[in-house]
């Protein structure tokens, strides 16, 4: 009996040793595991409770190790407020890229060169050199974009596009790609389909601004189908997309569907 009980005490003693190393193990397993590569939005017409939420757009992108701010918002007290409520270290960022000359997607860009000028920032080459200069004058490197290149290992710009002049950037994942856009005005479908033909993959996840406020239901129907045809598998409607295209695309691509808003992260 005298036996039985001491087996008992040691097994117990054994399981609570255990009990902390489980513990500590997880936390370090989300860390490294399938979410070391994601997209977390840090500004937008939306925003999850706690955040705040302004016209405009921006997005956190890690990426193999590459953490990239993708536009930086109109408003960088806002920007940088949903930042640290995100527990984002400004200094962390080591990539600004910028989709086009929109005050909404370039606004923010001052407030976060004040917090860390050692980054490098891509950007159409037709914007003002005046713009260009500034940046610099933070201490911050400029590359300026116009062709379709890689700019980082399986990092892409899809180059400047028109109207506006605007380039959208293109992750190439294990899945497919990952197309980030921030207002797509040369057209959503248009830039996936020049993402697939500079990297000869499939589409997987689009996320970001799509412009279609008061686009006609059939128009955003036909888009989605296009989008379905070049692969994409999920969408992540955000910023100009508008509230009637996004009910149609949640519709289209029901599982997934992934709703936007500051302070969502989408990972594949
Ligand atoms: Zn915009
Ligand atoms: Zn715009």
């Amino acid at each position: 009996m005298r036996k039985l009980s001491l087996i008992i005490v040691a097994i117990l003693v054994l399981a609570l040793a255990f009990i902390p190393l489980f513990r500590q193990q997880n936390p370090v397993r989300q860390q490294e595991g399938g979410n070391k590569n994601k997209i977390t939005i840090v500004y937008d017409n939306k925003a999850l409770g706690g955040f705040k939420s302004s016209w405009g757009f921006a997005a956190l992108v890690r990426f193999k190790n590459h953490t990239i701010l993708f536009d930086t918002g109109g408003n960088g007290e806002i920007l940088l407020s949903n930042m640290r409520k995100l527990g984002i270290d400004p200094k962390s960022i080591q990539y600004i890229f910028l989709s086009h000359i929109h005050g909404d997607h370039t606004g923010g860009l001052w407030a976060i060169l004040r917090e860390n000028p050692n980054v490098t920032v891509f950007l159409p080459d037709i914007f003002p050199d005046s713009f260009k200069e500034k940046v610099r004058s933070f201490g911050a490197k400029v590359v300026e974009i116009d062709e379709p290149e890689e700019i980082l290992e399986d990092i892409y710009t899809t180059g400047v596009m028109f109207p506006v002049g605007e380039q959208a950037l293109v992750l190439k994942t294990s899945k497919g790609l990952v197309v980030v856009t921030g207002c797509s005005h040369p057209g959503i479908v248009r830039i996936v389909e020049r993402a697939e033909n500079i990297t000869g993959e499939n589409a997987y996840l689009v996320v970001g601004g799509f412009h279609l406020f008061g686009a006609p239901e059939k128009e955003v129907r036909v888009i989605a189908a296009s989008l379905k045809r070049l692969g994409v598998q999920k969408i992540m409607p955000c910023h100009c997309t508008g509230g009637e295209a996004e009910r149609i695309f949640a519709e289209e691509f029901g599982m997934g569907y992934v709703e936007c808003g500051v302070g969502k992260t989408v990972s594949w």
